[in-house]
């Protein structure tokens, strides 16, 4: 992967922030992977002067619906940003989608659910088994790390313990409790991610299947930090079909050549654009991570638009 397409490695992102962002669509809490649970979180967007956000917790809507029962994110104002549904759902490439031979981080495509319906059963059930799946991935990497001489059973207890929606980072920052890497970082480089020792395929939805749940809930489909998309107009052409409706333009993590290529892309393609920084709270705080964050305000409002116009959902 190029430079200009990198997404984990530092530097990247937009060296400087032309003005303060307003507008994250694209962030983590604990009740997925990230460090700071809703309440904090929220905040945290809060104090910085967000405008409008959206959590996109992998497989779940529980932090949403905790902010939404705490009266948090109707409209934005002095109380704070309004805070949109969604929900980031790590979809396996389907065989449609290999088979075109185009690039796929870890055969994965993330596809982002703005909108959904945070109280729909049958997204539920899905979501769960996404869990349900991302656990036995989790207890098989907790095993592999074991076999290599780097158990991590105690560190990793707590989360087993208390959360649902589980991912490599909490399997990251156990190893860097118990002393195995020195962050974050080094744990994915060295150990889980796709080339490391202990990594472990996921199971779950298919990007189809992914696509199809959330449009079923009356949510608006994007995919995530995808950086190739302006090279791969077919495979954007195969998910198009398949009910994709924008693609993540201002990600944190794109140089600005990346951003505006991917702009000029979904304008000539009439896709949403979205954007945001994917805060999981790993090594700074949520102002750092905005000052490398730039998501046009018409961005929201666009997304606030599409949303308002779309049908209830089926089913
Ligand atoms: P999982 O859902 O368990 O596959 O974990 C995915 C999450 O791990 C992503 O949302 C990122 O936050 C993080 N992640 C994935 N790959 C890497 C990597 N190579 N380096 C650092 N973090 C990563
Ligand atoms: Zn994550
Ligand atoms: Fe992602
Ligand atoms: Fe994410």
């Amino acid at each position: 992967m190029s430079e200009v397409q990198s997404r984990f490695h530092e530097p990247v992102g937009q060296m400087v922030t032309p003005r303060r962002n307003r507008v994250d669509l694209h962030t983590h809490t604990t009740r997925s992977d990230g460090v700071l649970d809703p309440e904090r979180l929220y905040a945290d967007m809060r104090e910085y002067g967000m405008r409008v956000v959206a959590i996109a917790d992998h497989d779940t809507l529980a932090g949403y619906r905790e902010l939404r029962a705490a009266g948090r994110g109707a409209a934005a104002g002095p109380e704070g940003p309004q805070l949109i549904p969604a929900v980031e759902i790590n979809s396996i490439a389907d065989r449609a989608l290999r088979e075109m031979g185009v690039q796929l981080e870890e055969g994965e495509l993330h596809i982002l659910g703005f909108g959904v319906d945070a109280d729909d059963e049958r997204l539920e059930a899905r979501l769960a088994s996404q869990r349900g799946s991302r656990r036995t991935r989790l207890l098989l990497i907790i095993e592999a790390l074991r076999r290599l001489g780097k158990p991590i059973d105690d560190e990793i207890a707590p989360a087993l313990e208390t959360l649902e929606a589980l991912g490599r980072p909490h399997i990251a920052r156990a190893m860097v409790e118990a002393g195995h890497v020195a962050s974050v970082q080094e744990a994915f480089d060295l150990w889980i991610d796709r080339h490391g020792p202990a990594y472990v395929p996921r199971q779950g939805l298919a990007t189809r299947d992914a696509i199809d749940a959330i449009n079923e809930s009356g949510g608006i489909c994007v995919l995530a930090h995808y950086p190739a998309a302006p090279e791969q107009p077919a495979l954007i052409e195969l998910l198009l079909g398949w009910g994709l409706r924008g693609l993540e333009v201002h990600y944190r993590r794109f140089l600005p050549e990346t951003v505006e290529r991917m702009a000029a892309f979904a304008a000539e393609r009439g896709l949403i654009a979205t954007g945001g920084s994917d805060y999981h709270g790993d090594g700074m705080s949520y102002a750092e991570a905005q000052a490398t964050t730039f998501v046009p305000n018409e961005v929201g409002e666009r997304l606030l638009e599409a949303l308002a116009a779309q049908p209830a959902r089926s089913g």
